[in-house]
């Protein structure tokens, strides 16, 4: 059974109050408009997890979860915070292989298996990003190269732990650009990766596969794309600092 989630990626924005406030806002919202066949999940920076997690206690429709985590379990590795750690603080959601730390923190495809194997060993599910770029799309390659960012990753989990992880297909070039995929892009993507978890799984881990589209979603083209058959939902951005636009994109999601 596919989960309907809606997330948002803080990325490294806000300040304590800020966070607080609009963690409330959305708790809020959410009760007064009877959303409840929706998963919300907020990735906000580390430092406020434990602070928002203690926030939305006993809240059975939202959860926080991390940006990131470590691909080693503990140690001498100054700044970087292990699964184990977010795990202790409750945390049931971690964001791997976002396109921002692709890029400016060079996580290549054999961290982003061991950070995903990490946060799986942490009995929390991973949310694992691919996409690619504008130049990929234009060379016309991007078939490959979607195919490759999965197959030297998350396919090789056992089929056990990848029917625990959730796919984020984020087109990089729409991420944070204002240009979104249009409906029939981010279709014709995730059907293709749901015929490749098929091929290399089986037919019921495809069918029962969460795969969440990113980029540029915003409350005038969220129906649009939620409403696609093999959208389940978003991983939203700067859309998700605002409670109005991110309630509004929250209930564009089909029950
Ligand atoms: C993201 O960073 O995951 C994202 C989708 O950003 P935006 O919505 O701002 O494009």
């Amino acid at each position: 059974m596919r989960k309907k989630i809606v997330a948002g990626n803080w990325k490294m924005n806000l300040l304590k109050d800020e966070a607080q406030a609009l963690t409330a806002e959305i708790l809020g919202m959410l009760h007064d408009e009877e959303l409840r066949h929706v998963n919300v999940i907020l990735f906000p920076p580390f430092i406020f997890i434990n602070t928002l997690i203690n926030h939305v206690a006993g809240e059975k429709r939202i959860s926080i979860g991390a940006q990131n985590c470590s691909d080693k379990n503990y140690g001498a590795y100054t700044g970087e915070v292990a699964a184990a750690m977010l795990k202790s603080v409750g945390c049931k959601y971690v964001l791997v292989g976002h396109s921002e730390r692709r890029l400016y923190y060079n996580e290549t495809n054999e961290i982003l298996l061991e950070k995903t194997n990490q946060v799986l060993s942490n009995q929390m599910t991973a949310i694992f990003c691919f996409g690619e770029t504008l130049k990929d799309r234009e060379s016309g390659k991007y078939f490959e190269l979607l195919k490759s960012q999965l197959s030297e990753t998350v396919f090789n989990l056992s089929s056990d732990d990848f029917s625990k992880i959730i796919l984020a297909y984020e087109p990089v070039w729409a991420i944070g650009t204002g240009v979104t995929a249009s409906p029939e892009q981010a279709q014709e993507i995730h059907l293709f990766v749901r015929s490749l978890i098929k091929e290399h799984f089986n037919e019921s881990i495809a069918n029962n596969t969460t795969i969440l589209y990113g980029g540029s979603c915003n409350d005038q083209n969220a129906k649009a794309l939620f409403s696609l058959n093999d959208v389940d939902g978003g991983l939203i951005g700067g859309a998700s600092l605002k409670s109005r636009s991110f309630i509004n994109i929250i209930k564009e999601l089909p029950s």
